[in-house]
């Protein structure tokens, strides 16, 4: 199992081949000596390797912890890869012309060679602690954070103080002196994910969207090769903060710092899966590489300021700030979920203005948009401005829910501890799937839709559960995890597992999620088709939704566990309530209809006007004869509280028409006062209702309809608000016939009707709060506001955001929902600037403008 790795010495020597063999690419030095007298050598490449300290770098370390052999095979390989493929790959080629590479293979070769030939799972250095213990933890023993601890046996023995191993502190002083790193990738074993640096003071870091981009891109190559979708899972606070790490001192250097743990076991089948993992990681590693430069001194600045100007159902302006500066451009990306790759994949503008206007958007929908300038001459990139997130308003007729399950509704259920299930609702985490040690393991969870009316018609629904950690997914590419609506007539009790076991499924929804896609730190989503929809659309008269989470049943021989862990959003082992699992659902409701009765009706011939009488065509003479019809809109429902979904003028023609005859009418809204025959001429025309109709088509139906646009509708409300008639005229036009009269009324007969379908819904949002104000009390940020008095108020949504004004409410973090006029900044700093936004909102939700202040730390 283990003679398929390279050994340490192997590797130095490789080192040393590379070194006579592109003298010009490559060198090694021996950065320090073990308590082993172990050299530690770190490789240079670049091209020109002389001049490799005056570019942007990337420092790669391996192996810090012995037994993740990872680092050192991985480190190995892409030293070969990239001095063997120089010549005949330009990308190569490029990358390091302006970047050079600073690789430490092994940063820990006693551990690891200790780990080789006598214990596989060892962890430490060989520091002898003089008390019959060996071994610090290298990523324990730098200065950020460092906790002194004196249990010398532990696998986490911080040492006896900063820098006090021969390992750590020969990498402090290399990257003390080369200000030129820019980037630090620290490889660990296991469990497929990124952890980006963070600085634990509780707010977003202006670095934060660089570096969960950062991993996002280099997920995009890791995908295109295995599939595979790695977590990015950054830490959130009040996450603890990993004390003395080698990637918190690289941070706090400046240098973008990130942990990439690969594959499910430290030391793993090396053909199956361990080679996969160094060939997924090389493509992402390159691309890693030519990002240095991004972030050295050469690099364009980062725009300011980028923000959501306005936006609407399906549009949005963005708007950002630069120095005037004719060699930059900028790129915008677009994406639908958070922590997606930002490349060509998503790019959707290139422009040299401070704006854009992106349009046709899907209503209701979460967009997230990311920005960097770009040197026009030498095409270098600029780190990324903090991300911005939108979600656009909802479309005219659209209602939306996020409904989380109460916490004694959500829990997980294990076939070997039947007494333990009922304990495990609310609180810890969802664990599902299948271990040795608790038989298989269902989640369970039960949504109260009782806030959706009955007859709702559901136009979207998407679940989202966030993934913890894969520590307990083990085995590579293992069992699909999917979601079931429950039969609720097939269990009473769903903390019980064999009820669960046993619930009768109605149809599992959204597809199924394999164990590589499902990624910790990155919401996973299930989207229903329209048939799942009306089976969610059958349970809203029970009034909820019972739904079965399930991972694989059955584990290979010698594995123990293959259980992935979700959050619950409650308990002091979940991320807090922003990480609840939720249902989202878009919906609208059946309309009603009216019919409305033709007012007045008027034929308007150039010698007469004959009332009651709806003719229309040419006279003898060539002249047009109109038709004109107006209606009462005073039994509509209120315009604030109501959306015309449908609109229709309906006519009926009487007399017969000649097929040969090529006439078509048309019918026009219309804002008329006097009805001579000039006034018709000169008539102000506010839009045509549907499509023209020929003598032909009036030969073949009696009735015929007119439909309304969107912009009709709109005008046909407006009518309605200002208390007037709608006016239509019906309008001749033809080529070359003369002579012909359609009667579309006779001998008093009511011609037309119009008729509305409508929704009741609140049409526009309430007023924003005033008197925003923010100061600290109790070392928190508090907000204040004036109450609004509307009896449609269903409450207040606050939202901070450190970098730009919030003028969404999903851009920034959520502190509060609901009706008090004041909220804290809970686990925010008092020590930093931000923005805060609170906006009100009705049962639609139609949410207000942004009241905005910004906090200023003194
Ligand atoms: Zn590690």
């Amino acid at each position: 199992m283990k003679q398929q790795y390279k050994s340490y010495d192997e590797g130095c020597a490789f080192l040393e081949e590379c070194v006579q063999k592109y003298p010009d690419l490559i060198t090694v030095e021996n950065i320090g000596t073990t308590w082993e007298n172990r050299p530690i050598l770190l490789a240079t490449i670049s091209l020109h390797v002389a001049y490799a300290n005056l570019k942007p770098a990337l420092l790669y370390t391996g192996t810090a912890h012995a037994r993740e052999w990872i680092g050192h095979e991985l480190g190995i390989d892409f030293i070969d890869y990239i001095l063997s493929n120089h010549q005949n790959n330009p990308e190569i080629l490029e990358t390091l012309t302006h970047n050079t590479l600073y690789l430490v293979p092994c940063l820990n070769p006693d551990g690891f060679e200790y780990s080789r030939k006598h214990f596989s799972f060892w962890r430490k250095n060989r520091r002898d602690n003089g008390d019959g213990t060996f071994g610090v933890d290298l990523n324990r023993n730098f200065s950020v954070g460092y906790n002194k601890s004196t249990f010398t046996a532990g696998n986490t023995y911080s040492g006896p103080h900063p820098f006090s191993e021969p390992e750590t502190l020969a990498i402090k002083k290399f990257v003390d002196s080369h200000a030129n790193i820019t980037l630090a990738l620290d490889y660990h074993s296991q469990g497929n994910v990124f952890f980006p640096a963070h600085k634990f003071n509780h707010e977003s870091e202006i670095e934060g969207t660089d570096m969960n981009t950062l991993c996002a891109n280099m997920n995009y190559h890791i995908h295109k090769i295995t599939g595979r979708e790695y977590g990015i899972n950054r830490g959130k606070p009040p996450t603890k903060l990993i004390s003395g790490s080698g990637r918190e001192y690289y941070y706090e250097q400046g240098i973008l710092a990130i942990v990439v743990e690969v594959g499910t076991r430290n030391i793993p089948d090396y053909i199956q899966n361990m080679s996969e993992s160094v060939n997924e990681n090389i493509p992402a590693l390159l691309y890693a590489l030519g990002e240095a430069k991004s972030y050295g001194e050469t690099a364009p600045k980062r725009v300011s300021n980028f923000h959501i100007d306005s936006f609407s159902s399906n549009s949005c302006s963005l708007k950002w700030e630069y120095d005037s500066n004719p060699s930059v451009y900028f790129k915008i990306y677009r994406n639908l979920n958070n922590k997606m790759s930002c490349n060509h994949s998503s790019l959707i503008a290139t422009t040299c203005n401070m704006e854009f206007i992106d349009e046709n958007l899907k209503s209701g929908t979460m967009y997230f948009y990311y920005i960097r300038a770009i040197n026009k001459l030498s095409k270098t990139k600029s780190p990324f401005a903090p991300k911005v997130k939108l979600k656009t308003l909802l479309g005219d007729a659209e209602f939306s829910r996020t409904i989380f399950p109460h916490a004694s509704d959500i829990g997980y259920v294990a076939e070997k501890s039947p007494e333990a299930n009922h304990g495990h609702f609310g609180v810890q985490s969802l664990k599902v799937g299948v271990s040795q040690g608790r038989g298989i393991s269902y989640g369970i969870m039960r949504f109260d839709l009782s806030s959706i009316p009955e007859d709702a018609i559901i136009l979207e629904t998407k679940v989202s559960l966030y993934p913890l950690n894969r520590v307990s997914a083990k085995i590579e590419k293992y069992g699909e995890w999917s979601l079931s609506i429950i039969n609720q007539d097939s269990i009473s009790n769903i903390r019980d597992f064999e009820q669960v076991h046993q619930a009768k499924h109605i149809k599992t929804i959204g597809g199924s999620i394999p164990s590589e896609k499902l990624t910790q730190g990155i919401w996973s989503h299930w989207d229903c088709n329209e048939f799942e929809r009306k089976i969610i659309q059958s349970q809203l008269k029970r009034q909820s939704m019972i739904l079965k989470l399930e991972g694989p049943t059955v584990l290979p021989i010698g594995r123990d566990s293959q259980l992935m862990v979700f959050d619950l959003g409650y308990g002091n082992a979940g991320g807090g309530l922003h990480y609840r699992p939720s249902i989202d659902i878009k919906y609208t409701v059946p309309s009603k209809e009216i019919s409305i009765e033709l007012q007045n009706s008027m034929t308007i011939a150039p010698e007469e006007i004959v009332h009651d009488s709806m003719a229309c065509g040419f006279n003898k003479d060539d002249e047009k004869i109109y038709a004109y019809m107006s209606f009462d809109l005073s039994k509509l429902p209120d315009p604030d509280e109501s959306i015309i979904t449908d609109a229709w003028i309906e006519i009926t023609n009487t007399s017969t028409v000649k097929k040969t005859v090529d006439i078509r009418y048309n019918v026009e809204f219309v804002d008329l006062e006097e009805f001579s025959y000039q006034d018709i001429l000169e008539r102000e025309r506010i839009e045509f209702i549907g499509y023209e109709v020929s003598s032909a088509e009036l030969g073949k139906k009696k009735k015929h309809h007119f439909l309304f646009d969107h912009y009709s509708k709109l005008a046909l409300e407006e009518k309605q608000r200002l208390g007037e008639e709608a006016k239509f005229v019906i309008h001749p036009t033809s080529t070359l016939c003369r002579d012909h009269l359609i009667k579309w009324s006779h001998k008093g007969k009511k011609a037309a009707k119009l008729m509305v379908k409508y929704i009741k819904r609140r049409k526009h949002p309430l007023p924003s709060v005033v008197n925003l104000q923010c100061k600290v009390e109790n070392k928190l940020v508090k907000l204040t506001w004036d109450k609004i008095e509307d009896n449609d108020l269903v409450g207040y949504y606050v939202v901070r955001n450190r970098w730009h004004t919030p003028k969404s409410p999903f851009d920034g973090v959520k502190l509060y929902a609901g009706l008090d006029n004041y909220t804290f900044d809970n686990f925010g700093s008092t020590k930093m600037d931000k923005y805060f936004a609170v906006f009100t909102y009705d049962n639609v939700p139609n949410f207000s403008q942004a009241s905005e202040i910004q906090y200023k730390a003194k």
